[in-house]
């Protein structure tokens, strides 16, 4: 199974909802339609009225990040999972890197992902390295770190996904060479199965996503979909991406 999934970060209102209406119609007509499956992370405004709009369509909602306690808390502004469930949410993000540069730690990511999981909410958990780690060669071992850190055997891997994006990579318009990021893929999959002691989750790739270079990812087969920014603000874009890796 391929994953195609779109971050709406701070974008979207509730005629905003036109966009995945488009690529709803294009799934269920595309005869690649059972390979893969579109999720949409919508801001937390919109995930209730979507949830239910989409409730018996293709299209599943989630959101971009959940706080790290279970239920209720006096944390002004925090939305748990366990909330985030109540509206209809199937999938979050964590650990993705605007997150994480706003403060989120190792600690306070592993709570969310224990959390989100009892909360029956599947996990893309999201990590990378940033422009200077890549350049002092330290991008594989960021990478198992970030990992190690945060996931447990005891997760179910079943529900969790992982997101590969370079932090230099997101918005930017570059992307790695398919060398570097067949390499950094397989590295990926051998940590989570050292951490799982089976098959590893499945792993996507995410920066600078566009319906171009999907050509040239789509040939490192390790890479299991997307995790796409700027791209799925836009139905022919994300559409563009889809039917460009199927062609
Ligand atoms: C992202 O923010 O998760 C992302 C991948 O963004 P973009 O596709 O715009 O680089």
């Amino acid at each position: 199974m391929r994953y195609f999934i779109g971050n709406w970060k701070m974008f979207g209102v509730p005629k905003s909802i036109n966009i995945l209406n488009k690529i709803n119609a294009f799934h269920i007509k595309d005869k690649n339609r059972k390979k893969y499956r579109v999720i949409v992370t919508p801001p937390y405004t919109l995930i209730e009225s979507y949830s239910k709009y989409f409730k018996y369509k293709k299209i599943s909602i989630g959101s971009q990040n959940c706080y790290q306690k279970e239920q209720f808390s006096s944390n002004t502004a925090a939305v748990s999972p366990y909330m985030l469930r109540s509206v209809g949410a199937k999938y979050t993000l964590i650990g993705h890197s605007d997150n994480r540069s706003e403060g989120d730690t190792d600690s306070m990511l592993k709570d969310k992902v224990k959390y989100a999981l009892k909360n029956n909410l599947k996990v893309v958990f999201c990590i990378g390295e940033n422009k200077s780690e890549k350049k002092n060669k330290r991008t594989l071992s960021v990478l198992k770190r970030q990992l190690t850190k945060v996931l447990e055997k005891k997760f179910n891997k079943n529900n969790i996904i992982v997101a590969y994006e370079p932090i230099w990579s997101i918005g930017t318009g570059k992307i790695p060479t398919a060398i570097e990021l067949q390499k950094t893929t397989l590295h990926i999959k051998k940590v989570l199965k050292s951490i799982f002691k089976k098959n590893s989750p499945s792993v996507l790739y995410g920066g600078s996503v566009d319906g171009r270079n999907v050509e040239m990812f789509k040939e490192i087969k390790e890479i299991d979909g997307f995790l796409i920014g700027g791209a799925s603000k836009s139905s022919k874009k994300f559409i563009d991406i889809i039917k460009n890796y199927y062609r």
